[in-house]
């Protein structure tokens, strides 16, 4: 990527998958300028369930390609995505500004009157509970403390950057900041060892309109009661270019409007922890369910594949084409162990 400053929209770990991360949708740094990983996907070579090869896209099993661009797993195995490639960098810029725990709700505020000031040239990842990381940019005394991070991507100049990030620290002063130029590549692999292989990992994702005051309130009532300095709730902004592609373009699980999905993430390596923080992500999801903006959530961010969600989140016009084309493709149901559409 970098040495030819091309790249597609893809998750913010560098080593998530990417067949699953596309055929639930895939978002992260690029996706305010550039959408979904989907909506950069010209074609796919599937697998069938009857064991036929067939190419799709938008002019070949145009109904199949529809259903791949986020109806995730259910429709066979793909053993090739081809995706148009996007200018980015190779460099870029990162402004992360860190507040601890008491000042939650200041941060999030902040983060809510950010957000309509970015350009489409830029990327935003907003996360609650984070404890900083023992990293070399983190001033030693801040390590492992729990608080809230607000992360500003720029793809413009270092001064476009430099401006979009100043009202940040001035309208609240952060406990420390980072603002540097880094690859492309780098800022892909930034949280990498946050979420390392083999780690045990439970969590449950919900879609919210807009950081209210009462979301505001909920997330910073649970954000700083997890036990593993890995749990943390990533808040997603999804607007910019993945609004402009219309909500049935795609199979994609939510709407496209604009709004905030998160996920609320345990995450540790001594499963003896696990249990105490799989019983904070239900318990905040549980307080912040009455908030949501529907009951589903993006189906990439279920443990529970729970039917009726699945069924939620795509909605009944879009589950019910998806349940259609599986009954096409696959009627005998063999792709079912993932967020399963039932065949028509
Ligand atoms: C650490 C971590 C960070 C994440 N960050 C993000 C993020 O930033 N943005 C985001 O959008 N999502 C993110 N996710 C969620 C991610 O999109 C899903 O976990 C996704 O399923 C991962 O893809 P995978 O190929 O590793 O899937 P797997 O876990 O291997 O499989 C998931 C499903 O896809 C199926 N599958 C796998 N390969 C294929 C194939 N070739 N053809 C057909 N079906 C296949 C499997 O059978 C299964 O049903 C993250 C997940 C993790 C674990």
């Amino acid at each position: 990527m970098p040495p030819h400053g091309l790249a597609v929209p893809g998750g913010v770990i560098s080593h998530t998958g990417v067949a699953g991360l596309t055929l639930g949708g895939g978002m992260g740094w690029l996706t305010h300028m550039l959408g979904l990983s989907i909506d950069n996907l010209l074609s796919a070579e599937v697998v069938l369930a009857d064991g036929r090869v067939v190419r799709a896209s938008d002019t070949e099993y145009a109904d199949l390609f529809w259903a791949l661009r986020g109806g995730g797993s259910n429709f066979g195995v793909v053993t090739e995505f081809e995706f148009r490639l996007n200018e980015v960098g190779p460099e870029v810029h990162l402004g992360i500004f860190f507040w601890g725990l008491d000042d939650g709700a200041s941060a999030l505020a902040l983060c809510r009157d950010f957000v309509p000031t970015i350009p489409q040239r830029s990327g935003l990842l907003i996360a609650a509970g984070l404890s900083a990381p023992p990293a070399p940019f983190v001033p030693e005394q801040y390590h492992f403390m729990p608080g809230y991070a607000l992360m500003v991507a720029g793809y413009g100049t270092a001064e476009e950057h430099a401006d979009l990030v100043a009202p940040i620290r001035r309208q609240l002063p952060p406990l420390f900041e980072v603002v540097t130029p880094m690859p492309f590549t780098a800022l892909q692999q930034l949280f990498d060892d946050g979420v390392p292989w083999g780690a045990y990992a439970y969590e449950k994702g919900l879609d919210l309109d807009q950081l209210t005051d009462e979301v505001i309130e909920v997330l910073t009532a649970h954000a700083g009661k997890k036990t593993s300095p890995l749990s943390f709730i990533p808040i997603y902004l999804l607007d910019g270019a993945f609004s402009a592609v219309a909500d049935e373009a795609t199979a994609f699980g939510g709407s496209r409007r604009p709004h905030y999905t998160c996920t609320i993430a345990a995450c540790t390596p001594d499963p003896a922890v696990l249990p105490a923080d799989r019983s904070w992500v239900r318990s905040l999801w549980e307080a912040l369910r009455p908030l949501a903006s529907n009951q589903g959530s993006y189906v990439n961010y279920m443990t529970d594949l729970e039917q009726d969600r699945v069924r939620t989140s795509y909605g009944p016009a879009k589950y019910e084409r998806l349940a259609r084309i599986k009954a096409e493709y696959d009627p005998e149901n063999v792709f079912h162990l993932n967020a399963n559409i039932k065949p028509a």
